[in-house]
């Protein structure tokens, strides 16, 4: 049962929700969290509810009061709209299930070209050997995306920001496009979470995040979670269930943990993240910072209207430099780490070029690009790191 359903009149913001939902004190004898149930075998005590499959739960695949709860709780973030709320193993399973569910042969999906590659690869890869035919779309195409619909189009997939370059989509408008035309829109709400992007209220039939990254946020799991609506859920709850999709016991209690304490890490990153943007702008090594949440951003205004926050993650382009200049950055670096992932509490760094994917735009930043994920660290300590970097840069120049 969800607390936050059969307690108190008291109003509750999402901070409350991710408190209080999802949590049963009662069934969880007077402890605050629920138990981690490992379970296979589900035992029915009758022949009678046997036979009719009675029971609240029937088999561990298909749900434990651990995956309720996590369920429950994500039901209650995203709001009325959600009617249900799938679990997956990682991130990229959320949304290649979520693409399974929606899909099938002789369909044209539309994908906006600043997606999470391995998500291309898989439209690319196992969609189109089984006969869905994808077409890339330029991230700013606004309500210009009605040319590129075909009879044959079920599906689109959008990404805001895009979690490399930061453009940002008009989902509002293309949500509004695509449902005029019977398709869905799935978006990969991973940068800002629910709570910072209201996907669900916002026109989009099914919100995926890469639970790894700020629900787990701490660098611990793999595990991926699908919002749907209404329209879309009997479709996802139908794949999941027919592909086996489920995760680990300790992996679903670690996303219910990090979620209760998501709203005060998220504020954070988002503070730090602005701060440390604003300081790399006027940097001189720095040409251009890609961060929708600044004035000078081109989706400022975007984001401004649909998100109410930003999190730690943003790029930045920087004066034309020879790669080695920008690897003696990397390697002076002692508080950014090197790693892909990003939603911990720690700060990191890579190098990358969206220039060998994209295909509906051409990426030609105009210098070499890195991707900065701003952690729980002291800001003073971040620029002080960041200053020696930029040092070792200068020297190798
Ligand atoms: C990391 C990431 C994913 C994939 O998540 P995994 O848990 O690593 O599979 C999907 N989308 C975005 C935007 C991501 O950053």
């Amino acid at each position: 049962m969800d607390s936050s359903q059969d307690a108190s009149p008291v109003p509750q913001h999402l901070e409350t929700r991710l408190v209080t939902a999802g949590r049963d004190t009662r069934a969880q004898k007077g402890f605050v969290n629920p138990p981690v149930v490992h379970g296979s075998t589900v035992l029915y005590p009758s022949a009678g509810d046997l036979h009719a499959h009675r029971g609240e739960f029937q088999y561990g695949r298909h749900g434990t009061p651990t995956t309720r709860a996590l369920q429950d709780m994500l039901m209650a973030l995203e709001g009325p709209q959600c009617a249900g709320v799938g679990i997956a193993p990682s991130g990229l399973a959320a949304i290649t299930t979520t693409l399974l569910s929606v899909l099938k042969a002789g369909d044209h999906l539309l994908v906006c070209d600043n997606v999470y590659r391995p998500s291309r690869n898989f439209c690319n890869g196992l969609l189109a050997r089984y006969g869905v035919a994808t077409t890339y779309f330029d991230p700013l195409i606004g309500s210009g995306i009605a040319a590129l619909f075909k009879p044959n189009t079920r599906a689109v997939l959008v990404e805001a920001p895009g979690s490399q370059s930061f453009e940002m989509p008009d989902i509002r408008a293309i949500a509004e496009v695509a449902h005029a035309r019977g398709a869905l829109v799935i978006d990969d709400n991973t940068w800002a979470t629910p709570l910072y992007h209201r996907s669900l209220e916002q026109g989009v039939d099914i919100s995926i995040q890469a639970a790894t990254k700020y629900i787990g946020g701490h660098s611990d799991i793999m595990f991926g979670t699908i919002s749907a609506n209404a329209k879309a859920w009997p479709l996802v709850a139908e794949t999941i269930r027919l592909l086996g999709v489920c995760a680990g016991p300790d992996d679903v209690f670690l996303a219910l943990r990090g979620l209760r304490t998501l709203a005060v890490r998220l504020a954070q990153h988002h503070r730090s993240g602005l701060e440390m943007a604003r300081w790399l702008a006027a940097r001189p090594e720095v040409q251009r910072v890609l961060h929708p949440g600044l004035e000078s951003d081109p989706g400022h205004a975007i984001w401004k209207r649909d998100f109410t926050g930003a999190s730690g993650l943003f790029s930045i382009v920087l004066e034309p430099a020879p790669q080695q200049a920008v690897d003696a950055l990397l390697d002076t670096v002692r508080l950014f780490g090197m790693g892909y992932s990003w939603g911990g509490f720690e700060s990191l760094v890579i190098s990358f070029d969206c220039d060998g994917y994209r295909t509906a735009t051409k990426w030609a930043p105009g210098g070499p690009t890195l991707r900065l994920h701003i952690g729980l660290e002291n800001v003073d300590d971040l620029k002080a790191d960041l200053e020696r970097g930029f040092a070792a840069l200068r020297a190798a120049l």
